[in-house]
């Protein structure tokens, strides 16, 4: 995966910089103890040629919510940074592309308050971070973080070492990716995406409180409304799970990805058959403003329907 080259610009603080010039201070608080927040964001490509960021305010509101949250201070004008990332598309000719902005503290090893945070914005072309093939799915040992312990809503740099490790854990074992538990041992999320599963055509998705409630999720259940398919958010066991007729991970970086299996048990319809797959063609041409598509997956869900 290449993530720059000698062309490729970022934006660092205000200005338009070359990846391979841009300096950060190796004494930075988050590189050290992984104090910072970060977004996750795609481009795409709309069915009328335009570049369009899929949410732009929702993410930006959430980084600055996120910085926040660790009282990391944020200075930044959101309609600036949104701009200046539309400029990063433009100047590195991206239309379809994965947007990184990342808030970081100046150097400080103690654990005081910072009186001031600085910002850069990258961008890079990624194809689903799952990749496009149905997924093999392993229940993880490990679990979420505890929301007594963090502040799970934010997406703090910190956080993503629990992500990290449960994933390589489940790809050691060979699997594509973990769903971990929440400390209750309810269904919770993968290490960077939030699951929904369907059953008897109605959909179920585990409630707030142990998740990052994403906006990928959020989408899928403006989705659900608009195509008028049954939701439930709720506590979900493992064995509930296990008994699905399909199941999904969604977010920013996957999109809406199906799974193959879970602990080897095949869900018993093809993905392309259920309303999951319906919900995933719904979700990409909504990200490419492609409402014709997207009016047909309403027709194609009522087909399905009982
Ligand atoms: N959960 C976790 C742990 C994540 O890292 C992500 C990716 N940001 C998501 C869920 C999905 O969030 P979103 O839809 O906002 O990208």
């Amino acid at each position: 995966m290449q993530y720059f080259d000698q062309e490729t610009i970022l934006y660092l603080n205000g200005a338009f910089v070359k990846a391979h010039e841009a300096k950060i201070d190796l004494y930075s608080q988050t590189l050290h103890y992984g104090y910072g927040v970060f977004e996750g964001i795609r481009s795409y490509r709309s069915i009328d040629g335009e570049t369009r960021i899929f949410k732009a305010t929702e993410h930006f509101e959430r980084l600055r919510e996120s910085a926040n949250a660790i009282n990391l201070p944020f200075s930044f004008d959101l309609k600036e940074i949104i701009d200046a990332t539309y400029q990063i598309l433009a100047l590195n000719n991206l239309q379809d592309a994965y947007i990184r902005p990342l808030v970081f503290a100046p150097p400080n090893m103690t654990y005081a308050f910072n009186t001031t945070s600085y910002i850069t914005i990258q961008a890079w072309k990624m194809q689903p971070f799952l990749g496009e093939k149905l997924l093999r799915i392993m229940s993880s040992s490990f679990q979420r973080p505890n929301p007594a312990g963090f502040h799970i809503h934010a997406k703090a740099c910190g956080h993503y070492v629990n992500s990290i490790v449960s994933s390589q854990d489940a790809k050691r074992q060979g699997y594509d990716e973990a769903l971990l538990k929440d400390m209750e041992g309810y269904v919770a999320e993968g290490p960077g995406a939030n699951v929904f599963y369907e059953k008897n055509h109605q959909l179920f998705t585990p409630a707030e409180g142990y998740i990052l409630n994403g906006i990928t999720r959020k989408t899928i259940l403006e989705i659900c409304r608009d195509l008028q398919i049954s939701v439930t958010e709720k506590q979900i066991t493992h064995d509930e799970m296990k008994e699905a007729d399909a199941a999904f991970f969604c977010g920013t970086g996957v999109e809406v990805i199906g799974w193959e299996s879970l602990d080897n048990g095949l869900f018993p319809i093809q993905f392309d058959q259920s309303i999951s797959g319906i919900i995933r063609k719904a979700y990409l041409s909504l990200v490419r403003s492609d409402m014709t598509s997207y009016e047909n997956c309403k027709k194609e869900v009522l087909n399905l329907q009982p």
